[in-house]
Parts: C-alpha cells; structure tokens; sequence
C-alpha cells in the first residue's frame, strides 16, 4: 500500500501515527495509509526552510520562475494519474478531479510569470539628494494550512506565490487529502526546488497546528471560522502576518425578469457540483415570488437526475460526501431544517456498487432567514430556498448573513445586476453566473466572516507575500 510522508529537509518520512488514507467512494479498498509527522519533524522542516532561505531569497527571479513554470507543466502532464489520486481521496468526480489539476498548473505558471513582475517605486525625497526607494522582499517561511476540499488547486495557489517572491514554505494539507499534497511538493522537487525550500508535514491540525504557526514568520490558513480565528488570535498575539479563507453562506438571487434556464444552470452548478464541498457554493437560493414556483420545480427536476456514484464512475455527476463525519453533518442539518419547517427534497443516502459516502442533493423549501439552514454552513450537496417578495427584499436577505464571501444574481435588468454588484456585501459578486467558479489571475477572497487578511491569488497575492522596504538614499 502506498505510505505518504511528509518532505522533511528534504527528506521523505513521517515518523508519526499510521492511519488510512480513505475512499470515499470505496471505503473497503483505501487510497493509501498516512504516516504522521511528529512535532520534531515539525520543528525539522521549518528549520530547513530558515536555513534555505537566505539562498532562496536571493535567487534569480528566473530561476524560480523557471522552477513553478516546470512544475506547471509537470503538473498538466500528469493531469489524468494526479486527477484519479485527488478524485480518489476527495470524492469530486474525475472530470472535476482533472479539471481542478488543470487549475494548479495555470497557478503555478502564472506566478512563474509574477517572479518576474515584482516592481517598486522610486520616489523623490523631500530632502535634496536623497532618494527614496519602496521595494518588496519576501517574508522568510511560510507556514500554509490548506482544507481538504481542493486538494491542489489551494495548496498551487498560496505556494506558487509564497516560491515565487522568494519564500521558503512548510505546507500542512487536510488530513484527509494527504497523497494529492504530497504530490505537488514532489513535483515542485522535481521541477528543481532545492533541498529545505519547501516541507509538507502530515496529520492533524489540531496535534500540529500550533507548533507550526509558532514557528514561522507568517500563516496563510483556509478552512473553518473555528479554526481560523483561533489561527488568526494565535497569531495577532505573536504579532505575526496572517491570512485567513474561511467559510461562506453564499446566496443566489432569483428575480423574476430572470432567464429561467440560466438560472436553473447556475444554482444546479452553484448548489451541488463538487458535491457542494465549496466554500463559494451557491446554498442560499434567493427567489421573488413570480418566477419561485417555476424556479423550484425546474431546479428540483434538474437535480433529482442528477447521477450521484462513485467518483471514478464517468457517468457520475456528483460524486460521495468527503467522510463520515461530514455526511453524518449534513444529514443533522436537513433534519434540523425540517424540524424547523422546511420542506426537504432529495437529501437520501444512496446504495452504489461500492460501499461510499453517497447523499443524493437537498433543495430546502419553503424556509425563513431565520431558519439555521440559512445561518449555518453545511458545506454538503445542500441548498437553501426563501421566497420574497421582490428585489429590495432579495437584496436584504442575501446581506443577511455573518459571511461575505460570494453573491451571486440573475437577473436580465443591467440596473438591477448594477445595483447588485454595487450593494452586495460579498468579496466576489456573479451577475448570470453560479456564485462557485473563479479565474486563477484575479484576488480571490471575500468580507464580514468569510475573510481575514490580504486577498488570495493574482497580483494581489504579493501584498501577503511580500513585505515592503522604503530605503532613502543620501
Ligand atoms: P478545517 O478548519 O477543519 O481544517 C482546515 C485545515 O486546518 C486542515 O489542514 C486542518 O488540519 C487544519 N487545522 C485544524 N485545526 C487546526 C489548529 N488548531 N491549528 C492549525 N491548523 C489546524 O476545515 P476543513 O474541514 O478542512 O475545510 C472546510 C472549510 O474550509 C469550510 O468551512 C469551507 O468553507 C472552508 N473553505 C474556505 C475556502 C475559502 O477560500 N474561503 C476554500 C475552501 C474551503
């Protein structure tokens, strides 16, 4: 059976616990076993990177550029073998398994090209013959905590920037995803990385956490609030940068000059595909009351055919619920919502060839924004429906909400998506779109509790990972 480890100054090992590498699809065959890092090889990989950094700092920017651009490719070359792993661990279907892979290797070749484009400013000094210069330079180690529901597209995206303004980087995937983490950092070795540049340590966040927030010079964390704001407090106190991607309770609206179709097309993609294991999943679905019954029951017969199985089936579209605990979480939220009067369709576990954690889709009617199925993330193939009455209630009810990460609208009015895209309190708003879907050379992150810190990804990413100098020069 294939053992991960973690990369350790560059070393290959885990000295810790054994524990499965589990299918979700297929709990009788597992994908792997994990073997744990201990809280000194912790220790071990973050001192490697410290005594990499003053090399790795200091080198070419075309050499790390030519180091992520060979890993880019790499990583598209092994598409289908690094899709099958990450479909196999997580659960998301194969198509969306190769199609994510895909996504890491655009991260990584566009900040190949962002080593390249870290620009300054020269300014004039108020005093005469000095002049005055603001540059970037990188902060030293990072210490990355990914989730589990991007195995590789979250950890390319907060290590390709971290390699490419010069940092040294120690990644801690979700313990659920451990092989497809393990791979990217292989091929970024390969791709000619040196020795100590980057670590992976394996295992639980919450036995490792801590050792290694403490040791590094910044965090780049995404995953729960729970877990972040601890992350974030930890962090404050030490006086050490920190980036926080958390949840979402992203809402659709619906208003009634909508195209239907495309309306049913975006909240279907937005709600389930991925399994609904998105933090920008589309699972407040919004809707003004002349379009809500034809919304309903266009959506209701598009997801009830919607083939749910084995990830590595190619006829499955929507692929098993990450774990036990998940599953067992989302079937307590569709209870909740309907002991809170909720009307819930789909939401059924489902028998498949192979013993997995198979749920069909939920769609919730006929709730309140009171209701906890419209408070709480369930982050599970589960939607939400409240009916309103019209656009400025829609408007209000989607604002409601202690997260802000995505908003999404449909709508054929161009003053309406206007008013939206103006008002609506979200990092990221979609006009005719599902709330999930984003470009890989864009910030991505959102407001109110869904975000903390600097936004992810595109140019943007360097305002984490980098610090700025201003030098006067006599
Ligand atoms: P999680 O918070 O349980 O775990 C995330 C990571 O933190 C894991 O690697 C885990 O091991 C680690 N961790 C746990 N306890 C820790 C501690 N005390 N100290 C340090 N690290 C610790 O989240 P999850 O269940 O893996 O992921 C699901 C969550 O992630 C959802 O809430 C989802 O919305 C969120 N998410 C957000 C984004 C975003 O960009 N906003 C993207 C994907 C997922």
């Amino acid at each position: 059976m294939t053992v991960f480890t973690g990369l350790i100054a560059g070393e290959w090992l885990g000295s810790g616990d054994r524990s499965p590498d589990e299918n979700p699809s297929d709990l009788d065959v597992p994908v792997g076993e994990t073997a744990a890092s201990t809280l000194a090889e912790v220790a071990d990989a973050v001192a490697a990177a410290r005594a990499a950094f003053p090399a790795w700092s200091r080198r070419s920017p075309m050499d790390r550029a030519d180091i992520l651009d060979r890993a880019a490719n790499l990583v598209f070359e092994r598409r289908e073998a690094l899709g099958h792993l990450l479909s196999s661990e997580e659960g998301k279907t194969l198509a969306e398994g190769i199609g994510e892979v895909a996504r890491a290797s655009q991260v990584l070749r566009f900040f190949a090209g962002e080593a390249l484009r870290l620009t300054g400013e020269a300014q004039a000094s108020t005093r005469p013959g000095v002049d005055v210069q603001v540059t970037r330079e990188p902060i030293g180690v990072v210490g990355l905590i990914t989730p589990w529901n991007f195995p590789i597209a979250i950890p390319a995206w907060k290590l390709a920037p971290a390699l490419a303004f010069g940092n040294c980087a120690v990644l801690k995937p979700a313990e659920l995803v451990p092989g497809t983490a393990a791979a990217l950092v292989g091929i970024l070795v390969e791709a000619g990385l040196p020795a100590g540049v980057l670590g992976l340590v394996l295992g639980r966040g919450a036995v490792l956490g801590d050792a290694l927030v403490d040791a590094v010079d910044a965090v780049s964390f995404t995953g729960s609030v729970a877990t972040g704001r601890a992350i974030a407090a930890r962090c404050a106190a030490a006086g050490r940068p920190v980036q926080c991607e958390m949840g979402g309770k992203n809402p659709l609206v619906v208003v009634d000059d909508a195209d239907l179709d495309k309306a049913v097309v975006a909240a279907l993609n937005g709600a389930f595909f991925s399994t609904g294991q998105r933090c920008t999943a589309s699972s407040r679905l919004i809707v003004t009351g002349g379009i809500h019954d034809r919304f309903v029951a266009a959506l209701s017969k598009a997801m009830t055919a919607l083939r749910v199985g084995p990830a590595l089936d190619p006829t499955t579209e929507i692929g098993p619920v990450v774990d036990g605990r998940q599953l067992a979480k989302d079937i307590e939220y569709l209870d909740r919502a309907a002991r809170e009067g909720g009307r819930v369709i789909g939401g059924e576990r489902i028998e498949a060839a192979t013993r997995g954690h198979f749920l069909s889709p939920a769609l919730v009617v006929d709730t309140t924004p009171a209701m906890t199925i419209n408070r709480e993330e369930v982050f599970g193939p589960v939607a939400s429906v409240v009916r309103v009455s019209d656009y400025d209630e829609a408007l209000a009810v989607a604002n409601d909400t202690e997260f802000g990460l995505s908003a999404g609208i449909c709508t054929t009015s161009l003053a309406t998506a206007r008013h939206f895209v103006r008002n609506a309190e979200a990092g990221m708003v979609m006009v005719n779109l599902p709330t999930a879907g984003v470009d890989p050379h864009v910030p991505f992150g959102g407001r109110k509790g869904s975000s903390f810190g600097p936004r992810e990804q595109g140019a943007y990413a360097r305002h984490f990972y980098t610090v700025v100098k201003t030098a006067y020069i006599g």
